[in-house]
C-alpha cells in the first residue's frame, strides 16, 4: 500500500493503525523517500517503547526541498514571509530556499559542525530561521529552536543543556515597527561561537568570535547527509513541573513519516496549496506544521513576524492560504477587535491547538469566514495531534464535541492510582505505549524512560473519553500554566520570584485572562525588611529572568502559604483568593 493513495474512511485508518501497525506505518513511511528504506515499521525495546523505522536511512531536508526541485517543483513558492513588524515580505521558491539552505548548511560545516552536534538557534520569525533549521537537517546537526523573546539567563539555561557548537541569532527582533537589540541579551548568555543575522535597518558591530549569517551561506553547498531513522532531528524544550526546561529530543524518521501522513489524514492538504501557522519557530507548532510538514508535502508555507490582528486575514487573502492553524487566543483577539475578514475563497479550514478552544470564537471566525473551525489536541512531546478532526478523511468534530484519537493512538482515561478508567468518566488522559512514530524519543540527557509510567505515555492533561471514543480535554493536572498556548511551569515563575532578597516564601497559580487564556499570580510571604516596592520588583525581576511573554502583573502579598503536613503548598487552596478581572 502506498500512503499517499490510501483509499480510506477515519474509522478503517484508525483501525488499520492498532490492527496491523507494522503495515500500516510502514505504507506511510513510502511517501518519504529513504537512502535506504527501513526494514521495519518498528521494533519494540524492553521499557514498551518503539524504535522506529529500523535500518532506514534519509534526510529530512532533502525531502523537504531536494526532492520536489528534481520533481519539477523548482519555480513554486515554498516559503512566503510576512512581517507586519518591520513592513517587509519576502517570497522563496523550492530553488531559492535549497541553494540558501545547501549553502548555508556548508557554512556550518566550515565552521565545524558535524552530524550529531547540536546548534542553538535563537531568532525571530524571520526566513533564516527555517534555512538554520533546514541547514541542520541536511548536515545532520541537530537544531535546538529557543524563542527570541525568553530573557538571556532563560536562553542560557538551554544553552548550556545541550552544549551546541555555535549558537544563531539576529541583530534584533522587530516589533509594531520598531527594533529591539537581541545581539547583547544572547552574548550576556553565552560566550561561545555566535552567528548573526543582521537585520535590515538595525544592524550590529560584529566581535572577533561572531560571524555574519550571511558570509556562511556564501559557503560551498553540501549535499544532504544520510542520517539513521533514529537520529535526532532537533531538541526542544519545554515546561514541566520540576522548575527546568526539559528537552524534548524527536527522531528524523518517525517524525518525517508521520508529518506527510498528517498533512493528507488530519489537514487534507496537497502540494501546491498554501498553509498558514501562526506560530513561532520557537514553539512545538511551528517546528511541525510552520516549517517540517508544508515543505514535506511541497505546500508554500507562511512565515509571520508578528501576526496579530487583522493581518493574519490580510495574510489569508493575499497568499490564497488554504489552511490556517492557529491558537485559540488568536481567535480570541480576532473577536474581540471584532476584526472580519474579508472574503477567503480558497480558505478550506481553520485549525486550533495549545489551548482549549472557546466554542463562541470558533462559532465566530467559523461564521466570519464560512469555514469549518476544527480543534485538536497535542503536546511538544507528541509533535503532532494525538487527537483531532481529520478534515483528510471525511470526518469532521463540531467545534465543542469530542475529538478523535489520531491513527496510533491508544487513548484512556487513568484513575490517581494509575488504573484505566470505563469511557465517560474523567480522569488523566494517558496514551497506551507504544507511542505511533513522531513522538519523543526521550529527553535529552535523561534516561529514555522518564516519560513512560507502567506502559502509558502520561499527557498531565484532565479530560473524559465517552464510549464512542471521542476526546475532551478539560485542563492539566499539573502545575503548568498556558499562557496563549504557550506551557510554562509554575515551578520556573517560582524559582525567578524566589530570587529576589525580599520573598521568604512564594507560590504561583494561573488565573483565568480573557485574552491569553491564563496567567500567572504570584503569592508571597515578604521578609519582615522587603521594601515598599516589592510587588514591582518582583514583576520586573520576573521579566528580566523569564522574558516579557510570561505577563506576571499580580502579586499578592500573604502572612503565610496554606501547605500540607509534610510541606507542600495547597495550591488549590490559594486559587479562590484570586480576584479574577
Ligand atoms: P505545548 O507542549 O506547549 O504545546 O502544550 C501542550 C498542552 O497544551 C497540552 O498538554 C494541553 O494542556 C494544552 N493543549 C494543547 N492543545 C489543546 C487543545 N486542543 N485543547 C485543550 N488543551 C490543549
Amino acid at each position: 500500500m502506498d500512503g499517499t493513495a490510501w483509499p480510506s474512511t477515519y474509522e478503517a485508518e484508525y483501525a488499520a493503525s492498532l490492527e496491523d501497525p507494522q503495515g500500516y506505518w510502514m505504507a506511510q513511511s513510502r511517501v518519504l523517500d529513504w537512502v535506504r528504506p527501513p526494514q521495519a515499521g518498528f521494533v519494540l525495546r524492553p521499557d514498551g517503547q518503539a524504535g522506529w523505522f529500523p535500518g532506514g536511512m534519509l534526510n529530512l531536508c532533502a525531502n523537504a526541498l531536494d526532492r520536489h526541485v528534481a520533481a519539477g517543483r523548482g519555480e513554486q513558492a515554498a516559503l512566503i514571509w510576512e512581517s507586519p513588524a518591520c513592513g517587509a515580505s519576502d517570497m522563496f521558491t523550492y530553488a531559492a530556499l535549497l541553494a540558501r539552505v545547501a549553502g548555508f548548511a556548508g557554512g556550518l560545516r566550515a565552521a565545524g559542525v558535524e552530524p550529531g552536534d547540536r546548534v542553538v538557534i535563537c531568532l525571530p520569525p524571520i526566513p533564516e530561521c527555517f534555512v538554520a533549521m533546514l541547514a541542520c537537517a541536511r548536515l545532520g546537526a541537530v537544531h535546538v529552536v529557543v524563542f527570541a523573546g525568553f530573557a538571556p539567563a532563560e536562553l542560557a539555561r538551554r544553552i548550556e543543556d545541550v552544549d551546541p557548537k555555535l549558537v544563531i541569532t539576529a541583530s534584533a527582533t522587530y516589533r509594531a515597527g520598531r527594533a529591539t537589540p537581541l545581539l547583547p541579551g544572547v552574548r550576556e548568555a553565552t560566550q561561545r561561537k555566535l552567528v548573526v543575522v543582521q537585520r535590515p535597518g538595525a544592524p550590529a558591530l560584529l566581535g572577533p568570535a561572531e560571524s555574519d549569517f550571511a558570509t556562511l551561506e556564501y559557503a560551498e553547498p553540501i549535499v544532504p547527509v544520510p542520517m539513521p531513522a533514529t537520529a535526532p532531528l532537533y531538541i526542544l524544550h519545554t515546561s514541566g513541573t520540576t522548575g527546568r526546561p526539559k528537552g524534548v529530543v524527536r527522531d528524523t524518521g518517525g517524525h518525517g513519516v508521520v508529518l506527510a501522513q498528517s498533512m493528507r489524514t488530519v489537514y487534507g492538504l496537497g502540494a501546491g496549496e498554501v498553509f498558514f501557522t501562526t506560530a513561532d519557530p520557537g514553539w512545538v507548532v511551528g517546528h511541525s506544521y510552520g516549517l517540517y510538514a508544508p515543505l514535506l508535502a511541497g505546500c508554500a508555507t507562511v512565515l509571520a513576524e508578528g501576526a496579530v490582528g487583522r493581518a493574519v486575514w490580510d495574510i489569508c487573502a493575499r497568499h490564497r492560504v488554504a489552511v490556517l492553524f492557529t491558537s485559540p487566543s488568536v481567535l480570541r483577539a480576532l473577536r474581540l477587535a471584532k476584526a472580519a475578514p474579508p472574503p477567503l475563497p480558497p480558505l478550506r479550514r481553520i485549525f486550533l491547538a495549545g489551548e482549549r478552544a472557546d466554542a463562541g470564537d470558533s462559532a465566530w471566525a467559523a461564521h466570519a469566514t464560512g469555514v469549518k473551525v476544527l480543534d485538536h489536541w497535542w503536546q511538544t512531546e507528541t509533535g503532532s495531534a494525538m487527537a483531532g478532526s481529520f478534515a483528510g478523511l471525511g470526518d469532521y468534530a463540531a467545534p465543542g464535541s469530542s475529538l478523535r484519537p489520531a491513527p496510533g493512538y491508544e487513548l484512556c482515561a487513568l484513575d490517581v492510582q494509575g488504573q484505566e478508567l470505563p469511557p465517560g468518566h474523567a480522569g488523566e488522559i494517558a496514551v497506551r505505549l507504544p507511542l505511533p512514530p513522531g513522538c519523543l524519543t526521550g529527553m535529552w540527557g535523561a534516561t529514555p524512560t522518564c516519560f513512560s509510567y507502567s506502559g502509558y505515555y502520561r499527557s498531565f492533561d484532565y479530560g473524559v473519553i465517552a464510549p464512542d471514543g471521542g476526546v475532551s480535554i478539560l485542563s492539566r493536572t499539573d502545575d503548568v500554566l498556558n499562557i496563549a498556548g504557550r506551557r510554562l511551569g509554575a515551578g520556573e515563575i517560582e524559582a525567578a520570584i524566589a530570587d529576589h532578597p525580599g520573598v521568604m516564601a512564594c507560590a504561583v497559580i494561573a488565573a483565568p485572562h480573557r485574552l491569553r487564556g491564563e496567567e500567572p499570580v504570584g503569592f508571597v510571604v515578604p521578609h519582615p525588611e522587603a521594601g515598599a516596592k516589592l510587588q514591582p520588583e518582583i514583576i520586573a525581576l520576573v521579566r528580566e529572568r523569564l522574558g516579557a511573554f510570561v505577563g506576571l502583573r499580580r502579586i499578592v502579598l500573604v502572612e503565610e502559604l496554606p501547605r500540607t503536613k509534610s510541606g507542600k503548598i495547597i495550591r488549590q487552596a490559594l486559587s479562590v483568593q484570586v480576584v479574577f478581572d
